[in-house]
């Protein structure tokens, strides 16, 4: 069962619950626009808008918010049904798409142009623009303002009916020029633009704008709590006056703080903005803050829930710290990712006195503090691979990894002890050599004898070749308030992924599946890349590393 969180929001519906407004029903829905894949903000709102349904015995529809057809496909309905089920939710049979409301949407229009409470205007969008006013000042009332309902009703079925071009008219809400509130000065409800929608097609060549069709689309479905983000708060006069106006069933807006995150950006434009130029793979590009992204990167829905929970509900917009998100996915993965060994920058490491073809079979828990996980087989022999950073020829003071005449464990073998090392022509050491204690075995009688330095390692004869990718943040700094990501380009992290296709990672994940999450020791959460990764070809994808920057 899940949480029940209390934030302002379910304190509201607790008092309509109180009052039985509605008879105490709760409906919620989560309508994105499909014209891009959701992020990690709509994630937020998905956990909102369901999570609030669940917790007071209600329903959340998942609508599609498509009135505006140029910018949409089916591609991305596809792609934010996928990402809402990923999350954990469902929304049963109550998936709408707002064009279904055409028809609906139309008829209000000319019921409003009847009561004389809308009008077909036919300046240009610059005067419209001149005539609005500011914010100091009132705006300017249109010329065709005071059409008759016949010359109206007239005007808008010929719009209806495609006699006039793009942009020639609209038709206006007839609200207040005046008003201190600039989108009540009589906004535009309906414009031209012969353009074909991905689900009706030629069928309209008039699309309603978002302010009027949302509060209808909320109204058809009986949405009792119309949940929203905070830039509508402005709007939310024009959502009541359509619904009074219209004499129709009175859903409520409730404005919240959308998330923002630091070193990312998340609005779709940007994020599209990014594929199209190629700077990324794709929309779900394992450095991308789209739930598809995410997903391919390696974090779980529980992770993502988590969070989206430990960030709350504001009604003050600020900045989450991207470090917030990494911690939870850590705690995830600590708890139930596999340990692994995984060599990602492999120098090799010869045995002397280990004889030559032989092998045996270590016993390596899969997880310390979880017995119950079980343990694998490791194979050891006189040749194994080593990182290439935990050997130095001469080391800085304190450095408890190899080095000439040091010893250090490997983990769950043997200690050993470097005795010299091989180098190429240009001086670099490409083998170290080492003797080994037999008497050191993990978990035998003298496994206790102590040494400073624990080292990971892989049989180099068993071991597979892997390509492994690290990744960085997208943006280079912090600054992530929306108004500030226009010059986001300039701010991209050129080193926001690293290839690394030399890895040798333990035989025993040549058997990983792509929901498998593992530990590579010393060197964080790994996961198999969905669509680059082939059997023979592994390529791992890091999730996050092991150091937690979170602070409190
Ligand atoms: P973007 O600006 O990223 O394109 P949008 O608001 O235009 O997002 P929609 O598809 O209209 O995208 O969003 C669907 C729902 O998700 C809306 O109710 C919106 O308020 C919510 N939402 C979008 N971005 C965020 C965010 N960063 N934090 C919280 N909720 C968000
Ligand atoms: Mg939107
Ligand atoms: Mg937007």
């Amino acid at each position: 069962s899940p949480v029940v969180s209390t934030n302002f929001i379910q304190a509201i519906i607790n008092d309509d619950k109180k009052n039985n407004k509605h008879d105490g029903r709760v409906q919620t829905r989560f309508p994105p626009e499909p014209n891009g894949y959701l992020h990690i903000g709509h994630a937020k709102s998905i956990c909102l808008n369901f999570g609030i349904a669940v917790q007071n015995g209600g329903l959340c529809n998942l609508r599609f918010d498509d009135t505006n057809p140029t910018k949409e496909d089916v591609e991305y309905v596809d792609s934010i049904q996928e990402d809402v089920h990923w999350l954990g939710f469902d929304w049963g049979d109550r998936r709408h798409y707002a064009s279904d409301y055409f028809p609906q949407i139309y008829e209000y229009a000319v019921q409003l142009i009847e009561l004389g409470k809308a009008y077909v205007c036919d300046l240009t969008p610059q005067e419209m623009r001149e005539y609005r006013g500011t914010l100091t000042e009132p705006g300017k009332e249109s010329p065709y303002r005071n059409r008759s309902i016949e010359e109206n009703l007239d005007l808008f079925t010929r719009m209806k009916n495609g006699e006039f071009p793009d942009g020639a008219r609209v038709l206006r809400a007839k609200i207040d020029m005046a008003s201190p509130n600039l989108n009540m000065r009589d906004p535009v409800l309906y414009r031209i633009m012969k353009s074909e929608h991905h689900r009706t097609g030629n069928e309209w060549c008039i699309y309603p704008m978002y302010d009027y069709a949302h509060p209808i689309s909320d109204s058809i479905e009986n949405i009792t709590h119309s949940i929203c983000t905070l830039e509508f708060e402005d709007h939310r006069p024009l959502y009541d006056w359509t619904l009074e106006t219209l004499g129709i069933f009175r859903s409520q807006q409730i404005e919240f703080a959308r998330l923002n995150l630091t070193n990312t950006i998340m609005s779709k434009r940007f994020l599209r903005q990014l594929v199209e130029q190629g700077r990324v793979s794709s929309w779900d590009d394992p450095r991308m803050p789209t739930i598809s992204g995410l997903r391919r990167r390696g974090y779980t829905p529980e992770a993502v829930r988590d969070f989206c929970e430990r960030i709350g509900v504001a009604k003050a917009n600020s900045v989450v710290d991207i470090s917030l998100l990494e911690h939870c996915i850590r705690e995830d993965l600590n708890n139930r990712g596999r340990r692994v060994m995984a060599v990602l920058r492999p120098l090799k490491v010869v045995i002397d006195n280990y004889p030559a073809g032989q092998t045996e079979w270590l016993d390596a828990e899969n997880h310390p503090e979880h017995p119950e996980m079980g343990s694998r087989k490791l194979p050891f022999g006189r040749e194994l691979y080593i990182e290439q950073e935990d050997f130095m020829e001469v080391p800085p003071k304190k450095f408890f990894r190899l080095t000439p005449g040091q010893e250090v464990r490997l983990k769950h073998a043997y200690i050993i002890k470097c005795e010299s090392v091989v180098k190429d022509a240009s001086g670099r050491v490409t083998e170290v050599h080492c003797t080994y204690d037999p008497e050191t075995k993990s978990g035998g009688s003298q496994s206790g004898r102590k040494v400073k330095g624990t080292l990971h390692w892989v049989s180099a004869p068993h071991a597979i070749a892997a390509e492994v990718r690290l990744y960085d943040y997208l943006l280079v700094d912090d600054k992530t308030e929306e108004t500030e990501q226009t010059d986001f380009i300039a701010r991209l992290n050129p080193n926001s992924m690293e290839k690394l296709t030399t890895c040798m990672v333990e035989e025993n994940l040549a058997q990983a599946t792509v929901s498998d999450r593992f530990q590579f020791l010393r060197q964080g959460y790994f996961c198999l890349d969905s669509r680059d990764s082939k059997p023979g070809a592994l390529v791992f994808n890091r999730i996050v590393g092991l150091k937690d920057s979170w602070v409190k």
